[in-house]
C-alpha cells in the first residue's frame, strides 16, 4: 500500500530544505566572529561578566552603574515586583545584537540570545509572559521580539509561556523620553488578554531591554490586578541606572 506524506512530515521536510538552502550564519551575534554554530562566544560572555562586576548593577532592577540594593529606578516599585534580571550592558556589540534582533529582521537570533538569559533566571516561576506589541507595530515588524525570546526561554527552561497581555493603545517610540514622559506615554497602554489567566501564578515578564523600568511597572501592575502573586522582569540588557 502506498504511504502518503502526512502534513507534519511535509512541513518537517520543507523546514529541512529551507535550512539547507538558507543556513543561519554561524557567528557570535555580539562580535560577529565565526563560531561552530550561532551562539554568543566565550570571550563576549566573559566581557559581559567583567562589565557587570566593573560597572556594578542595582541589586533589584539590574541597572548598570549602580552599587546599591535599590536605585531611584526601582525604589518605588511595589513588593509584588520582585526585581529584574539583565545580563548585558546596553552598549557596544551587545546593543548592536539587540538592534539587529529587533529592528533588522533577524528573528532567528532569539535562541542564541535567550541562551544567555536562561541560566541566570530563577527556576521557581510558573509562567513566562512577553511584553506585547501593539498590532500596528507587530504588522510593521512582522514579529514581536519579546514573544520570540519568551518562546525560546520556555523551551530552554521548561516553563510555559503565554501571551497574557495586550497592548490596547498605540504609543510613540520611547527613545529619548525621560521616566516621567515614559510613565505618561504608557499609562493605560496594557490590558489583560481576555482569554488569559495568571491567577496565583509567579510570572517572569520578558522584554529585550530595561531602560527606566516604566514598561515592566505598567505590565506588572496589570498582571497583579488579575491575580499574579509575584512578577520578575527578564531582559537581555539594561541601561545606566538613576542613583
Ligand atoms: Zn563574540
Ligand atoms: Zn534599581
Amino acid at each position: 500500500m502506498q504511504k502518503f506524506c502526512t502534513g507534519g512530515d511535509c512541513l518537517n521536510i520543507l523546514q529541512k530544505l529551507y535550512d539547507i538552502c538558507f543556513p543561519l550564519p554561524t557567528v557570535c551575534p555580539v562580535c560577529m566572529k565565526r563560531q561552530p554554530r550561532l551562539q554568543v562566544c566565550d570571550s563576549c560572555r566573559a566581557e559581559a561578566l567583567r562589565k557587570r562586576s566593573l560597572m556594578g548593577q542595582c541589586h533589584r532592577c539590574h541597572s548598570f552603574g549602580v552599587f546599591s540594593e535599590q536605585c531611584r529606578s526601582c525604589r518605588d516599585w511595589p513588593d509584588y515586583l520582585a526585581g529584574n534580571v539583565a545580563v548585558w550592558p546596553h552598549q557596544d556589540g551587545w546593543q548592536q545584537a539587540i538592534l539587529d534582533f529587533k529592528f533588522r529582521n533577524m528573528p532567528w537570533l532569539s535562541e542564541a540570545l535567550a541562551a544567555e538569559l536562561a541560566p541566570v533566571l530563577p527556576k521557581e516561576y510558573d509562567l513566562l509572559v512577553p511584553v506585547p506589541l501593539h498590532p500596528k507595530r507587530f504588522q510593521e515588524r512582522g514579529y514581536n521580539q519579546s514573544e520570540l525570546l519568551a518562546k525560546a526561554l520556555s523551551e530552554q527552561m521548561g516553563i510555559p509561556w503565554q501571551n497574557s497581555l495586550s497592548r490596547i493603545r498605540h504609543t510613540p517610540h520611547q527613545t529619548g523620553m525621560n521616566r516621567e514622559e515614559r510613565l505618561k506615554n504608557l499609562d493605560g497602554a496594557f490590558a489583560m488578554h481576555p482569554k488569559a489567566t495568571v491567577t496565583g501564578k509567579r510570572v517572569i515578564l520578558v522584554d529585550d531591554v530595561f531602560t527606566t523600568g516604566t514598561t515592566i511597572q505598567q505590565c506588572a501592575r496589570v498582571l497583579y490586578q488579575h491575580g499574579a502573586v509575584e512578577i520578575m522582569g527578564a531582559t537581555l540588557a539594561s541601561g545606566q541606572g538613576r542613583f
